[in-house]
């Protein structure tokens, strides 16, 4: 099973690089992995990245519905921003406020190679930029106003 790394794995801190074939079934079994890590973490968001595969794919599950992102960009954000509690598998314990756009348009293909476009508001917009942040070596606790240790199970992280 892989396993997600901390903070201070440098997989982690790397810029992750495009995936050339979206259509590869290596591509389709590394987005199967990654549903599988987070699920197991309780995540609600989990990026190649943070199982070791510097590669620009992340997952996401919120409100029941699953997202996988692979070469993804955001083409548009929103002037409006919102603040909202965050935390990341990959720095167990800590949570903080972050500010980020309230919406998000999403450009990507999915675990098919199909290229979609999503547009996202609320704790999905949230995940999506976590995420692309993570594809970049940014962490959470790079852009949070505050931290706080605090641990918890409940589903939040990603
Ligand atoms: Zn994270």
């Amino acid at each position: 099973m892989r396993q997600i790394l901390t903070k201070s794995a440098s997989v982690v801190r790397t810029k992750a690089r495009e995936v050339e074939n979206p259509h590869a079934p290596e591509i389709r079994e590394l987005v199967f992995a990654m549903k599988d890590a987070m699920r197991k973490a309780n995540g609600i968001g989990l990026a190649a990245p943070q199982i070791g595969e510097p590669l620009r794919i992340f997952v996401a599950e919120v409100n029941k519905k699953f997202y996988v992102a692979v070469n993804p960009n955001v083409t548009k954000v929103s002037e409006e921003t919102e603040e909202m509690e965050e935390g990341c598998l990959s720095v167990p314990g800590l949570w903080g406020p972050v500010e980020r756009a309230a919406r998000v348009t999403l450009e990507a293909f999915d675990q098919n190679g199909k290229p979609y476009r999503l547009k996202a508001k609320g704790l999905l917009a949230r995940v999506i930029q976590h995420e692309m942040d993570h594809l970049d070596g940014i962490l959470f606790i790079d852009k949070a106003k505050a931290l706080y240790e605090i641990r918890r199970q409940e589903k939040h992280g990603a």
